[in-house]
């Protein structure tokens, strides 16, 4: 087998290109570990530990007890009795974000953040002539190390979907190559729930079709993952293959962002109601602050038993500043359509620069790939 560098000369002129994906080791909690000594070492979660709160990242010693980001903070603390909780100081993150994304920009302009701890980098050319994309990771993870004293994992392939792959494969404080001719072999044996994009209800749609690694996928073929994945059949069709057409792209637009639950029983109490709109007000509204997203529509979303689905959205004059804001807006929003005129299967917000007429369809939310 030719050397890494002479393959990847080959890849340039067969048209390929070289991505690298960085992405921090348990971002926010790994911060709150280095600027407090007396927290190295113990399970920490990052975010509100009390009633309606709800993990926004865990350390690793957390994580060996089940606890994970998203999880509602009353289970995490009967996973984990000893968790000790901090509040997030998003101010201290995005800082940390603006001196990773400095030494990116030091390879490459094309940076594609995705959040405040990670990012796809195209280094095809890359402005050091370093040439070889796994020497230019390895360098930018000791960087980050030096500079931050955060640890970072880095996945270097020719796609983006590959290297987001193998970005996760050595974690903590790893890195993975996927190298050309690699990609469909890597995907083979991967459970789908890994790839980008597949969601848990996904992957559990996916299971009862009988697809439960990349090689399951790979043989349906493209009429049958239409008819099952709509607009989403050609990327997982690629995906399967270990292809994947999607650019890179510096600063892409976002439009909006939010998040959305469906339950698995439909719910009708209104009390009920209230509390599931505040964990969504919870999960949303950290999203927004990873962001740094500005926006002064809020638009809920309800789909009721019968499948059919409403949405109202409510404008103000300037952005939504605060959490208390959004949510006071979302509740009135809800508060509207009460009593509700059957029982719903599924809750929405989303938060958005949006004016007025302009179509928010198609606009993956929270720019990224989501489906199901
Ligand atoms: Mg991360």
């Amino acid at each position: 087998m030719p050397p890494l560098e002479r393959q990847e000369e080959d890849q340039e002129a067969d048209g390929l290109r070289k991505v690298i994906h960085v992405d921090m080791d348990a971002f926010y909690a790994s911060v709150e570990q280095r600027d407090d000594p007396s927290l190295r070492g113990k399970p920490i979660a990052v975010g509100g530990s009390s009633g309606r709160g709800v993990v926004a990242a865990a350390s690793y010693e957390a994580r060996v007890f089940g606890v994970r980001s998203a999880m509602p903070s009353v289970r995490a603390s009967r996973l984990c009795p000893d968790l000790i909780f901090r509040k997030p100081r998003f101010d201290v993150y995005r800082a940390v974000s603006q001196q990773i994304r400095a030494i990116f920009l030091d390879y490459t302009p094309h940076v594609e953040p995705l959040s405040l701890d990670e990012a796809y980098l195209d280094v095809t050319a890359d402005l050091k002539g370093i040439g070889s994309a796994t020497r230019i990771a390895e360098d930018i993870r000791r960087r980050i190390k030096a500079e931050t004293g955060l640890t970072a994992s880095a996945g270097v392939s020719y796609n983006k979907f590959l290297a987001k792959l193998a970005s996760d494969q050595n974690k903590p404080d790893g890195i993975c190559v996927i190298r050309p001719g690699e990609g469909a072999a890597f995907v083979s044996t991967l459970p789908v729930r890994r790839f980008h994009g597949v969601g848990p209800r996904g992957a559990k749609k996916m299971a009862r079709l009988g697809i439960e690694t990349g090689a399951d996928l790979a043989k349906k073929d493209l009429a049958f993952l239409r008819a099952h994945f709509g607009s989403f059949a050609e990327y997982l069709f690629r995906a399967a293959r270990g292809v994947d057409l999607r650019q890179v792209r510096a600063d892409r637009p976002r439009k909006s962002v939010g998040g959305e639950r469906t339950f698995s029983e439909n719910i009708e109490d209104p009390d009920t109601l209230r509390d599931t709109m505040d964990s969504i007000i919870e999960i949303v509204w950290e999203r927004i602050e990873r962001a740094e997203a500005r926006g002064r529509t809020v638009t809920l979303k309800l789909r009721y038993a019968d499948f059919k689905t409403l949405t109202r959205a409510r404008s103000l004059s300037h952005s939504v500043t605060d959490k208390a804001e959004f949510s006071r807006i979302a509740h009135a929003l809800l508060e509207d359509l009460m009593p509700l005129p059957q029982p719903i299967r599924l809750m929405g917000l989303t938060l958005s620069a949006l004016e007025r007429g302009e179509s928010e369809t198609g606009e993956a939310q929270d720019g990224q790939l989501s489906f199901l």
